[in-house]
């Protein structure tokens, strides 16, 4: 599988999910970008390590994803947009009738307008490239529901409809728009949440992560960003090519319940 020549653009990408995810499609050989809404030397050094380790060309752009201009100006920046993969997220926990006004805005904001608005500034370079992958970083909350956690729920199911609109505008074209949906991944923020829910539940490290924290999934076995970027490397393959406006679970099984 080589994606060498085309360019990805990852949203969301100097730490976790997105980092992963980038470093597979550089694996895979496409040139990356990577964002954030930061400008620290260590993001610029993230893209500067990517780019040596996989020979590609990588680079950081920031942009606040809250932001639609600055959406829409990530993707100009960028240059080419051959691959979107829409992954920039935050989660806020509160029951919904005290649920923060501007937490609602900035969940709905980052999770699912800024995806909005860079499909829509990257579909016309696809389009002139003839040939173009939407993959949207989803989450079983995009298929399923938990209590207090309505704005993320509400955002990540709409994001699952979008791609499938995206999916039918563009099915007659080269071009293919799909989400993915993990379970609980381990990235750095759930390692660090480890030992204090160790020291709460007084277990420990495999049975706090086995009882507590993956209750929901059924394997037991966090996803890896490895699994994730895998998982993108095959939707942009050829074997992906007719994969098109569909979500493909990585949970272990917690849709399956
Ligand atoms: P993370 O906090 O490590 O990554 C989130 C990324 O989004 C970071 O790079 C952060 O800098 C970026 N970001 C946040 N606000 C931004 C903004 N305004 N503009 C630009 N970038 C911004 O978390 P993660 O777990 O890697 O999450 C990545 C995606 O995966 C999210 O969409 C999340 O909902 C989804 N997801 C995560 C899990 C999980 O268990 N970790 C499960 C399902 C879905």
């Amino acid at each position: 599988m080589t994606l060498k020549g085309k360019t990805a653009v990852v949203t969301g990408s100097n730490s976790g999910i997105g980092l992963g995810v980038a470093r597979e499609l550089a694996r895979a050989g496409a040139n990356v970008v990577l964002n954030s809404f930061t400008e620290r030397d260590e993001d610029h050094a993230l893209a500067a390590d990517i780019a040596k380790e996989f020979s590609v060309s990588a680079r950081y752009i920031q942009a606040d994803m809250s932001k639609g201009d600055e959406c829409r100006a990530l993707i100009a920046q960028a240059g080419a947009c051959d691959i979107l993969v829409n992954n920039a997220g935050i989660q806020h926990v509160a029951p919904i009738d005290e649920f923060p006004l501007d937490k609602w805005d900035a969940i709905i904001a980052i999770n699912l307008s800024s995806a909005f608005h860079t499909t829509a500034a990257a579909l016309p370079m696809m389009r002139a490239a003839g040939w173009g992958r939407v993959v949207n970083i989803a989450s079983a909350h995009g298929l399923t529901a938990s209590p207090f956690k309505s704005a993320y729920v509400a955002a990540k199911h709409g994001i699952v409809g979008m791609t499938k609109t995206v999916a039918l505008e563009t099915a007659e074209e080269p071009i293919t728009a799909n989400a993915i949906c993990p379970g609980y991944v381990l990235t750095p923020l759930v390692e660090a949440q480890i030992p204090d829910t160790m020291e709460k539940y007084d277990m420990g490290r495999e049975e706090v992560i086995k009882k507590v924290m993956l209750e929901r999934q059924p394997s037991r076995e966090f996803a890896t960003v490895e699994q994730l970027g895998g998982t993108a490397v095959f939707l942009c393959s050829d074997a992906a090519a007719q994969i098109t406006g569909t979500s493909i679970s990585v949970d272990g099984g917690w849709t399956a319940l």
